[in-house]
């Protein structure tokens, strides 16, 4: 941005998220500055002072804060809709960081069971060993939620739409029930995107990201977000990570940074390959289910659309069939194998199609008997989709589930 133009008011998403940021330097560069330095000179001993004391704005070192996580930060903000955001190191730790900076000893939390199951572990397992009880709940039923909630319940978190098998929750009607109930609403909006969705306009206090997935868009570099009011950043989150440290590195905050300027075209354009692609594969005989919130058969189509801005997004997951457990993992993985162009990876939100196996990877260490509870079955493969031609990728999953039959 050029420091004596500052960005007339209104602008439109689009434009946001090409144009905010910091000010250039005093060279006049287009293409943002990268600011890879940990330390910054002080101009004299008393500005120093007053910078460290935070009386006055400036860089001092990177762990409190840097130009190009500044941008980044900007940049999310404004497209989230939220007053501030703060960079982190990945997606966990932007949980990890609202769990230190909003629980205690003896609260409690109410969280999805479907959420990614590393943030599974984090509340389930890390937070409880601190004393923060985590009572996990059906992703769509909001029943139970409201059954679960004690008078020591300071935070929901849900995350929508989940990993794998892309449920969705009403993130207006969490937003509700954690306002009664005297708690916050935190939601992970990886799969959705602000593109798609704004749970800060739905009613939720604070958004997370992995910056590691759709910001990038590239696969390159691991980052990750919390969006919040400008009060929560100042006052709770921003103190906390200059103490416990997992900030964002500021080359990976620069990529994330430039991804954002492309994320709108690519999630709406690998969502409308997604839709090709879902619908297609409903019609293969081999194929058993497919969950996508873009296909009427999805059992939230309807709050899907009305909350993604009818759009089912770029991740789909479907089931093969098979007579038994053993069967079904052996046309998946045959499945898997056979792709060509589709790249066997767990990461999302690539402009490269990456295509996995759920049940032996993100869910693996889970029980025959948990996987079933979860709907995460032998046979079920999750597509992220990326840019290339839908039809090469469906061509691609038929040179697999074309001969299914024979495995
Ligand atoms: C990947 C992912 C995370 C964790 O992000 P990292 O950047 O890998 O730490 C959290 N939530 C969801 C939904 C994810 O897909």
């Amino acid at each position: 941005m050029n420091p004596d133009k500052p960005l007339p008011e209104g602008l439109h998403p689009d434009t946001l998220a090409v144009r905010v940021g910091i000010d250039a330097s005093p060279y006049g560069e287009n293409s943002e500055a990268l600011y890879l330095t940990s330390c910054f000179v002080q101009p004299d001993a008393a500005t120093s002072a007053r910078r460290f004391a935070n009386e006055e704005d400036g860089y001092t070192y990177s762990r409190t804060s840097n130009p190009s996580v500044t941008a980044f930060e900007r940049r999310l903000a404004a497209l989230e809709g939220a007053e501030a955001a703060i960079g982190t190191a990945s997606g966990m730790s932007a949980i990890l960081l609202m769990g230190m900076g909003l629980l205690k000893a003896g609260d409690h939390v109410v969280c999805s069971r479907s959420v990614f199951g590393s943030t599974m572990k984090l509340f389930g397992s890390e937070f409880a060993k601190f004393g923060v009880e985590t009572t996990f709940v059906s992703q769509t039923d909001v029943a139970e939620w409201r059954a679960a909630l004690k008078p020591n319940t300071k935070l929901l978190f849900a995350e929508t739409p989940t990993n794998p098998l892309t449920e969705v929750c009403d993130i207006a009607a969490l937003a509700a029930l954690a306002h009664d109930a005297g708690a916050l609403l935190a939601v992970d909006n990886c799969f959705a995107t602000p593109v798609l969705q704004k749970p800060l306009a739905l009613g939720a206090d604070v958004v997370i990201h992995s910056g590691t997935k759709f910001l990038d868009g590239q696969g390159r570099v691991m980052a990750g977000a919390l969006c919040a009011s400008q009060k929560l950043i100042d006052e709770v989150f921003a103190p906390l990570i200059r103490t416990t440290g997992q900030v964002l590195a500021p080359f990976n905050a620069w990529v994330v940074h430039k991804g954002l300027e492309t994320l709108a075209v690519r999630v709406r354009a690998q969502s409308a390959n997604a839709l090709q692609i879902a619908q297609w594969l409903e019609s293969h005989p081999a194929v058993d289910r497919v969950f996508y919130p873009g296909l009427p058969s999805h059992p939230q189509h309807a709050l899907a659309m009305a909350q993604q801005g009818g759009v089912g997004g770029a991740v789909i997951a479907f089931s093969v069939k098979g007579a038994s457990p053993e069967q079904q993992r052996a046309r998946a993985f045959h499945v898997l194998d056979s792709a060509r162009v589709c790249s066997l990876a767990t990461n999302l939100g690539d402009v490269k199609t990456l295509i996995c196996h759920p049940a032996s990877t993100s869910h693996g260490r889970l029980t025959e008997a948990q996987r079933q509870a979860a709907g995460v079955v032998q046979g079920l493969i999750r597509l992220a989709v990326g840019l290339e031609h839908p039809a090469d990728i469906q061509a691609d999953l038929a040179r697999g589930l074309d001969d299914c039959d024979n495995y």
